[in-house]
């Protein structure tokens, strides 16, 4: 270990080199080591992990140093009525917010008690957008006009970089001498976007070809990944899923302690004018928290939660009850690929019996969405009950704090 550190420490070995002479177990110790003297650091508790990383090093992480340790609780059983999913689950939470998962569970349980949750996904298509430089605004309408006529021609060249994606749509937006071409595609029980990245790169490579059109970004941020965005909120982005439940008046009264009246005068002020007068893109009251703490359970990409958050939650009023839903536009979730198969995440997949490739492919993580769109359900009607109870404040204070 010395020799490797004093390597380190004068530079002839790269920190992210170690691999290249180590096996991973060991690359990752020296390099804590000398992370620890350099920092002055105790890095004892990073170091302490179960999962097998000869993997994780090549795929998910490079300079590795150990893993944190996130508590994970259930909140359950949720009765779930969707398309893919159709049973009782209990839902994995990663979290460190002291009464989220108390919180979600009584939302469950709620739902389960008025029958179940019902779930449908609307559509199911990942995004990749690169942008395009061409020589003028007439030329900018040649290329976009190219695009439109050879679809075909695009979803063969797409098709032969993948044995799972399927090309769904292409679509062209011109600005000045700016042609962005978004090309999206239903990428089964991956969530895509290495996929999607993968294929646009050769359908650029064509449409440089065929047009004289300039390639200056093979993202150009109309996909759009990664940030807070009208466009997927607009069209959908991953999945887009709606789930929703009639809960019956005696139920609101025993389980949230307020009544349907409450509930939708709670929704409206809060999440729907509320969120209009911030300017907000996420018209709800915490869908986020429900999909960050799923996310980080299963290994998605974390980043996808600001996505997930454009969610938009509506209460009907009806007889005898009300009835609530959530429309989430933007859920980008997968059961292959990225962090799926880190053994601890893949452990929280299983439990919802969605681990790997689905059959038919796609299914796994089409039932994956409608569990955690449920979730977010449940999510939502716990803190609209609360805040309409007004208990939000008490129910962090006894459980939320050191
Ligand atoms: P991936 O791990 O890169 O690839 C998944 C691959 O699994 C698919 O391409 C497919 O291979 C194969 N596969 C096997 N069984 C499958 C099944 N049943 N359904 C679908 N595919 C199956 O994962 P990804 O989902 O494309 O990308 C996720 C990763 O991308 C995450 O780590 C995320 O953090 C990262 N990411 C990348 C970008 C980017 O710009 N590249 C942006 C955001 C996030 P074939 O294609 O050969 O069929």
């Amino acid at each position: 270990m010395q020799d490797y550190l004093e390597r380190l420490k004068s530079g002839s070995l790269k920190l992210y080199a170690l691999e290249k002479e180590l096996p991973p177990a060991e690359a990752v110790r020296i390099r804590r080591k000398y992370i620890e003297q350099v920092t002055g650091s105790d890095l004892g508790n990073l170091g302490s992990y179960t999962i097998g990383i000869d993997n994780v090093v090549r795929k998910n992480c490079e300079n590795m140093i150990g893993a944190v340790q996130v508590p994970v609780g259930v909140a359950g059983p949720l009765a779930v009525h969707g398309e893919y999913a159709d049973g009782e689950f209990f839902l994995p939470l990663a979290t460190t917010e002291g009464a989220l998962v108390a919180s979600v569970n009584r939302g469950c349980g709620a739902i389960t008690k008025a029958g179940g949750a019902e779930i449908r996904i609307l559509r199911d298509g990942m995004t990749r957008a690169p942008v395009f430089a061409a020589r003028s605004v007439a030329h900018a309408k040649e290329i976009a006009d190219w695009v439109s006529s050879h679809r075909e021609e695009i979803r063969t060249v797409a098709e032969s970089t993948t044995s799972h994606g399927k090309f769904l749509d292409v679509t062209t937006s011109v600005t000045g001498t700016s042609v962005f071409v978004r090309l999206e595609f239903d990428t089964k029980d991956a969530m895509g976007m290495n996929m999607v990245t993968i294929a646009s790169a050769k359908v650029a490579e064509l449409i440089v070809d065929s047009t004289g059109a300039r390639l200056i970004a093979l993202s150009g941020n109309m996909c759009s990944d990664k940030k807070p965005a009208a466009i997927n909120l607009v069209r959908g982005r991953g999945k887009s899923v709606v789930a929703g439940v009639f809960l019956p008046d005696a139920l609101i009264c025993e389980v949230f302690k307020t009544d349907a009246a409450t509930l939708t005068e709670v929704n409206l002020r809060k999440n729907l004018v509320g969120s209009a007068r911030a300017g907000s893109l996420g018209f709800n009251a915490h869908a986020a928290n429900v999909i960050a703490a799923m996310f980080i359970a299963c290994g998605q990409d974390p980043a996808h939660v600001v996505e997930g958050s454009s969610c938009i939650t509506t209460v009907d009023q009806a007889q005898g009850g009300i009835y609530v839903a959530v429309t989430l536009p933007s859920l980008n979730v997968g059961t292959v690929g990225g962090g799926t198969s880190i053994a601890t995440q893949a452990e929280c997949l299983s439990l919802l019996g969605v681990s790997g490739g689905g059959d038919p492919p796609g299914s796994h993580a089409r039932k994956f969405a409608e569990i955690v769109a449920s979730g977010v359900l449940a999510g939502e009607l716990s803190l609209l009950g609360a805040l309409g109870a007004q208990h939000l404040a008490r129910a962090h204070q006894q459980l939320g704090r050191g």
